[in-house]
């Protein structure tokens, strides 16, 4: 069984994107692998954060991961923070990866495009760094993410490559997965923007309660004509409600452009509504099951178990590999 690794970072509150991008489809792999999910609360503390709202934040996508399906028997769910291998190991592979390549990286623009120089910390520009450090660390060949995370993983194999050219088969290569329809849920308010939980523009928030959810899909932003058809370039906002009711209800494009042929837009709209009510008032009510028990700590702890057995072995060998003298 392969290992499968990814994880959120609890900068702020989940989004549909989010949901779509990446916790449905843990979800959905998780029977045909050994997943480790986290939450990349480290990578959380690479822009300024209210430390309650960070602690708050990382048991919340404890328990949406839950309420989603994921079941703790097989996945493994673990804060990124309790196994101390994820730090060590980054402290060893900031070696191989360049500051050239880390400055390119987009992610890195887009962040700090509206920082001072003199602001921006040193963990902002090694992110890339902690985050090949969290997927080797698990042995894991398979990487579900958003499309926006595939350059991070692409470093990743880089990196791979070339600790491997020099110290022999030493690490696993990873490759990214996106799903196919919706790997970047846009902002309802701008259909060109990618919806993020920390730039709070067009947003669904998973925290949302049903009213405002259908509210904010009536008022999403549409496009010149009245025809429900799948073109990004010239129906960006119809395109971007197209893929949320295809992630939700499994239609094809076509389908979904045949079903609404002949009607408006405020047609289709009531349907990506109620679809995506349907999907998420279960799903609410067991993450408010969840997060008033116990149940959250309980999986983390043995997450932490689990997880910390994996990666103490790769940090070892990664250790005796690049030369550091380890003791029995
Ligand atoms: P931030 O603004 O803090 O970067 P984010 O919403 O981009 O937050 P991340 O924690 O960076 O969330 O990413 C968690 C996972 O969700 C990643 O796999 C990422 O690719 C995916 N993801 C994030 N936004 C979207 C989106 N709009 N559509 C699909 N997937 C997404
Ligand atoms: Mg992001």
């Amino acid at each position: 069984m392969a290992r499968i690794l990814s994880g959120i970072k609890p900068t702020g509150q989940l989004t549909l994107g989010n949901y779509i991008g990446a916790i449905k489809n843990f979800a959905r792999v998780q029977h045909d692998g050994e997943p480790f999910i986290f939450i990349a609360d480290l990578h959380a503390l690479t822009l300024p954060i209210d430390p309650k709202t960070l602690r708050n934040n990382s048991r919340d996508i404890a328990a949406y991961y839950l309420a989603a399906g994921l079941d703790p028997k097989t996945t493994t769910i673990f804060l990124q923070s309790s196994v101390h291998e994820h730090s060590e190991l980054a402290i060893i592979l900031q070696n191989y990866l360049y500051m050239g390549e880390l400055s390119r990286m987009t992610q890195y623009k887009d962040k700090t495009q509206k920082m001072d120089n003199n602001a921006i910390g040193l963990g902002l520009f090694a992110y890339p760094v902690l985050m090949a450090a969290d997927i080797v660390l698990y042995d894991a060949p398979r990487i579900p993410v958003g499309e926006d995370q595939v350059q991070h993983v692409e470093l990743a194999r880089d990196l791979v490559k070339r600790f491997n050219n020099r110290y022999g088969d030493v690490l696993v290569m990873p490759k990214a997965e996106v799903t196919k329809v919706g790997k970047r849920i846009m902002s309802l308010s701008d259909p060109t923007k990618k919806m993020s939980k920390s730039d709070p523009k067009g947003d669904i928030y998973l925290s949302d309660d049903l009213k405002t959810m259908r509210k904010k899909i009536m008022s999403a932003v549409t496009d010149l004509g009245h025809e429900v058809k799948y073109d990004v370039v010239n129906k960006p906002g119809i395109s971007n409600l197209m893929t949320i009711y295809s992630a939700l209800t499994n239609k094809t494009m076509e389908e979904i452009e045949q079903e609404f042929a002949n009607k408006g837009y405020g047609d289709f709209k009531r349907s990506v509504a109620d679809a995506l009510i349907n999907e998420m008032e279960p799903f609410k009510a067991r993450y408010e099951q969840i997060i008033n028990s116990g149940i959250v700590d309980e999986v983390l702890k043995e997450g932490q178990i689990r997880a910390s057995k994996a990666a103490k072995e790769t940090l070892k060998r990664v250790q005796q590999a690049v030369g550091l003298y380890t003791l029995k």
